[in-house]
């Protein structure tokens, strides 16, 4: 494991106390190849989430903290929500890649509201994956809560 990814989840989660009662794990997994840094989420019956980090060693935590926080912003979007609108709303993400886009944004912009403006910047920059638009829109929440 890179870094104690246990630590940065308990620090990352301090900022998201509406999920204080879920069950959320973390799992290192080798990169598979298909970029320098993702997470993702799997939700498992009863719902426990797992944040799954695949990432190379020597990723910076900031990297890291800005990709769990993702993460942890997704799950406030669906923890209240029954399994069978989860399911269809990502099957039409799946289905319809400008929904997922401005999906992401939102995730994005959760996780900025929550203070990890900054390192989904970041994180952002470092995959190739931002625009100026984005950009200022994370900004403008870093600014508001700060
Ligand atoms: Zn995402």
């Amino acid at each position: 494991m890179p870094m104690d990814l246990e630590e940065i989840l308990a620090e990352v989660r301090i900022a998201f106390p509406e999920l204080s009662k879920e069950k959320i794990e973390i799992n290192y997994r080798k990169n598979p190849g298909d970029g320098p840094f993702t997470t993702q989420i799997t939700i498992c019956a009863p719902r426990t989430y797992i944040i799954e980090v695949f990432t190379e060693l020597n990723a910076k935590p900031e990297l890291i903290r800005g990709g769990i926080a993702h993460e942890l912003a997704h799950i406030i979007r669906t923890h209240k929500k029954s399994e069978l609108r989860i399911r269809t709303y990502d099957w039409l993400c799946e289905n319809f890649p400008r929904l997922r886009r401005r999906d992401e944004t939102e995730v994005d912009l959760e996780a900025a509201r929550h203070g990890y403006g900054r390192q989904i910047i970041e994180l952002r920059v470092y995959v190739g994956d931002y625009s100026r638009e984005m950009v200022d829109k994370i900004m403008k929440e870093v600014a508001a809560i700060t």
